[in-house]
């Protein structure tokens, strides 16, 4: 069976900054056609879990009191794509919204509680390197 690279927490692993999972329904449908790897880039990246939670902000990933996380987030791309490599994967389906697995839109910087068009830090350099990213609306698009 192909694998096929999943944020945990759309599985429903308690991986969230509110230290709660992002269960996707859709994900059960997604099993019969594919060997699920589960993998959360921020708590990879060494994040705690609760933690606050971070927005990027220009060439940063900054938490709501500032503190500057942009090397947790890269750390946790990078071991995303090494798994994916590792792996053979070529494919991934990452949450939305999240600052490290938005596909297609993020939190605009300012902790407004606004969404703008962006990718998240490790749906980026997934898509950069060649790997499929597909958000939890299209997995619809994988069955
Ligand atoms: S980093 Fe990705 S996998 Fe981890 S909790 Fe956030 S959205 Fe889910």
């Amino acid at each position: 069976m192909q694998k096929i690279l999943i944020s945990a927490c759309l599985v429903g692993e308690k991986t969230n900054y509110k230290g709660q999972g992002n269960y996707c329904p859709q994900v059960e449908k997604l099993r019969e056609k594919y060997d699920l790897v589960l993998f959360c880039p921020e708590m990879e990246g060494g994040l705690k879990c609760p933690r606050n939670p971070s927005e990027i902000k220009g060439n940063m990933v900054i938490m709501n009191d500032g503190t500057d996380v942009t090397r947790n987030f890269e750390l946790g791309a990078n071991k995303a794509l090494a798994l994916c490599k590792y792996l053979g994967i070529t494919k991934a389906v990452l949450k939305e919204n999240s600052p490290s697995c938005g596909t297609h839109r993020i939190h605009n910087g300012y902790f407004m509680d606004r969404l703008i068009v962006g990718m998240g830090i490790t749906a980026r350099l997934l898509k950069s390197k060649g790997i499929e990213v597909y958000s939890e609306e299209e997995i619809d698009k994988l069955l």
